[in-house]
């Protein structure tokens, strides 16, 4: 017979001093929900033959419960992965001054929907929209909550109940169970798939025309996080938007990545501009904000103003509406692009440090460890752009492997306030300076002897 007698009870294990700071970041709620629940947990294994704990041994179950609890939000990491826009880690952080004008602004009132010229009611995201037509050379543009909901937006508007012309090469999955024929089917239209995966010709296009001549539009998705060579085939742009255009029918274009600028202009070709997208003549161009333009997550349709108005209208764009914290921050990135300030840009700054700059930044890493008893080597790293866009480009880099204990040394560092991570290669726990953001060297070096040394 087990005795469950001496089992503490809920108030002496949260009369625990242990437990003070728990329950003051935590709240006395949550702290007593956790509390039951570890008793639940002793009771079981006292009736399974184990010794009744003590209520502090329950209270250092519940202390290390609110702390895993606690270590769930959101915190600064120190990405030394190599990968610039990490997907896991927000992709791309917001420039100082992008920064600068959401905390200016967040905990104010703004003028969010006001035209304070006249006092009425203005247009949430004039001044970004405006500024995306600038800057990809399109009539109108629409900001929304990210490029997932820019498509699915797209396709309700122009093509509900109608059927849109889709390579089967491209009715893919980008990443996040975002899939091209669950979002058109979502969307309302209804997909014609043309082609073969590997090989889709005008004539595949042009036939499905034929056959479905109340097709409203082409769908072309770019391959963000793919590739597809050899034996393979498509269409250039513009001959599918001609295509479209003498049939009748919109070309509807998925981007993906948004860049602004010919990356090829920095070592990394093969990823086609907004503008380009538009030049080629697509109707609708739908593109993340926070990939290859490097400012907050968003999502943005650019195009023709009838059309673009016409998405406006579309019942869904009040669902997928951008919020006041990420447009704030968008507009001062897309200042930057406007002034020509692109270091003002993080992730365009990472990406254009020259990789000797950033090897000597390694070895002055290297030296501060060195002079405190640490030993690592400098080590040229292959980073990637990341965030589904350029899968193929090789973003030549630098960092320091660290001896010791690899995934120990991981581990710590995750646990770590601003936490740092970086990836264990040959054994070795290697730190990519390249995405390291200007100004956290302390942070990472402190981390890392606090780490080594544990
Ligand atoms: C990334 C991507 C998406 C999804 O964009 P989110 O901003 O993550 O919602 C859709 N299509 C393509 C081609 C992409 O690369």
């Amino acid at each position: 017979m087990t005795d469950l007698s001496h089992l503490p009870r809920v108030d002496r294990v949260l009369g625990d001093a242990s437990l003070e700071g728990a329950r003051r970041r935590l709240g006395a709620a949550a702290v007593t929900r956790l509390a039951r629940a570890a008793i639940d947990e002793a009771r079981a294994a006292v009736r399974a033959g184990a010794p009744c704990p003590t209520a502090a041994d329950v209270a250092a179950v519940v202390a290390r419960a609110a702390e895993a609890s606690l270590a769930r939000r959101v915190r600064a990491v120190v990405n030394a992965t190599g990968v610039v826009l990490h997907t896991n880690l927000g992709r791309a952080p917001i420039g100082a001054s992008a920064a600068a004008a959401v905390a200016a602004s967040a905990g104010r009132y703004v003028s969010l929907e006001i035209d304070l010229a006249t006092g009425k009611r203005g247009g949430r995201g004039a001044f970004a929209e405006s500024a995306l037509a600038e800057l990809s050379g399109a009539e109108g543009a629409l900001v929304v909550n990210n490029n997932a909901a820019a498509v699915l937006l797209a396709l309700s508007a122009v093509a509900v109940g109608r059927p849109v012309v889709v390579s089967r090469g491209e009715a893919v999955e980008i990443g996040g169970g975002f899939r091209i024929p669950e979002v058109l089917a979502r969307s309302g239209a209804r997909m014609v798939e043309v082609g073969t995966t590997n090989k889709t010709r005008l004539d595949d296009y042009a036939r499905a025309l034929d056959d479905h001549p109340d097709t409203v539009a082409i769908l072309r998705v770019h391959p963000g996080n793919f590739r597809m060579t050899g034996f393979v085939e498509r269409p250039p742009l513009g001959a599918l938007a001609r295509l479209a255009h003498a049939r009748g029918a919109l070309l509807v274009k998925d981007l993906g990545g948004g860049a602004l600028l010919d990356f090829a202009e920095i070592g990394l070709p093969g990823e086609p501009t907004v503008r380009a997208s538009v030049e080629a003549g697509s109707d609708l161009v739908c593109f993340s904000t926070d990939k290859l333009l490097g400012g907050p997550q968003g999502g943005a349709i650019v195009g023709a103003s009838a059309l673009v108005e016409r998405v406006r209208r579309d019942p869904l764009a009040r669902a997928l509406r951008v919020g006041r914290l990420a447009l704030v921050a968008l507009e001062a990135t897309l200042e930057a692009y406007l002034v020509g300030d692109l270091d003002a840009v993080p992730t365009l700054a990472a990406l254009r440090i020259p990789v000797e700059v950033v090897r000597a930044r390694a070895a002055a890493w290297q030296a501060a460890l060195a002079s405190e008893g640490v030993a690592c080597e400098v080590v040229d790293l292959e980073g990637a752009v990341g965030g589904g866009t350029l899968s193929e480009a090789v973003v030549a880099s630098a960092g320091i492997a660290v001896e010791g204990d690899a995934e120990a040394i991981a581990a710590r560092l995750r646990a770590g306030s601003p936490a740092v991570l970086g990836r264990v290669h040959e054994g070795r726990l290697v730190l990519d300076a390249r995405t390291v953001l200007p100004g956290e060297d302390a942070d990472l070096l402190a981390a890392l002897l606090a780490a080594v040394r544990a």
